[in-house]
């Protein structure tokens, strides 16, 4: 019997494992160390430096929870910026709603969506959609020379505040997504766990930027297995729409979409937060 376990370290003094069929896929990009496995809990999967990215049972409710948040407040988006996001859990959910114009994905690491499209078809089986423009640069400045108010909606589906995806979470980019954002735009982007602060404070600060920026700063949370603690936030910022004072759900009904998470409940509910939270947001 074959006895191979995965394990991800969640802080020094705490770590996650997952036993494995098969490490079926591993190499360096220029960018990160990419590893692909296959499980007998979680199905298919991969890592970016060690750290879980996706994985077949599990993927759905981090897609859905940054995507249908968005779309059942402004019922009216149709251009969309996704920052990251290479394995193409969020362009699939975002291609099902017919009236989206466009789609751009801008991904750092070309290989992380080639990999995907061969070994993990779940999440990339909508890169191709008519819609779905990718490039592969850096998000950052993708956005610094993105056109005034050119999307209704950036989604920053980005890897930790270190390595790659650290410049995503500074003031510079929130200042230029708030610049491509149109009149009623919306960003999303990580929040990262709120039990596990491996970045010292960086996730607070860049809270703190977009509030800034924002006249609405929220933050939503939502609960995944595989993620640092299992309790994962996103912030929800925007130019004019609140997330629950214009939440539409009948209209968000009549898209007639079946989603395996997100609901109109969840939606409603995932905006009350823990007093831990609170508190911690309020600090920032
Ligand atoms: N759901 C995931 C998570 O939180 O674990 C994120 C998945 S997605 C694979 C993250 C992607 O962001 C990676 O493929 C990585 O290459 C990409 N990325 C990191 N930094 C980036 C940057 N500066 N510009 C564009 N893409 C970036």
């Amino acid at each position: 019997m074959l006895n191979l376990w995965f394990t991800e370290e969640w802080t020094p003094e705490c770590r996650f494992s997952i036993k494995i069929k098969e490490h079926f896929h591993t190499e360096k990009s220029p960018f990160q160390q990419l590893d692909f496995f296959d499980s007998y809990e979680f199905g298919k999967f991969f890592t970016l430096d060690g750290i879980m990215m996706a994985n077949e049972k599990d993927e759905f409710v981090y897609h859905d929870m940054i995507s249908h948040v968005a779309l059942a407040t402004n019922p009216n988006i149709k251009k969309v910026l996704v920052i990251g996001g290479g394995d193409g859990g969020t362009v699939r959910e975002i291609t099902r709603y017919s009236h989206i114009e466009k789609i751009d994905m801008v991904e750092i690491d070309e290989r992380v969506v080639r990999l995907c499209q061969k070994y993990l078809v779940q999440t990339s089986c909508k890169l191709e959609d008519p819609r779905v423009n990718l490039y592969f640069q850096d998000g950052l400045k993708f956005v610094e020379d993105a056109k005034e108010k050119s999307y209704d909606l950036i989604l920053v589906d980005s890897t930790d505040p270190i390595g790659p995806g650290e410049g995503l979470f500074t003031k510079k980019f929130y200042t230029n997504c708030f610049r491509a954002l149109s009149e009623d735009g919306i960003l999303i982007n990580q929040h990262e766990s709120p039990y596990f602060d491996k970045e010292a404070g960086q996730m607070k600060r860049a809270h703190k930027r977009i509030k800034d920026l924002f006249p609405i700063s929220k933050v939503y949370q939502f609960h995944i297995p595989t993620y640092p603690s299992g309790h994962w936030l996103f912030g929800f910022a925007s130019k004019k729409y609140d997330p629950i004072a214009d939440h539409k759900p009948e209209e968000w009904e009549k898209f007639g979409l079946k989603t395996k998470y997100y609901n109109s409940e969840i939606h409603k509910a995932s905006f009350a937060l823990p007093t831990f939270v609170k508190e911690m947001l309020e600090e920032s």
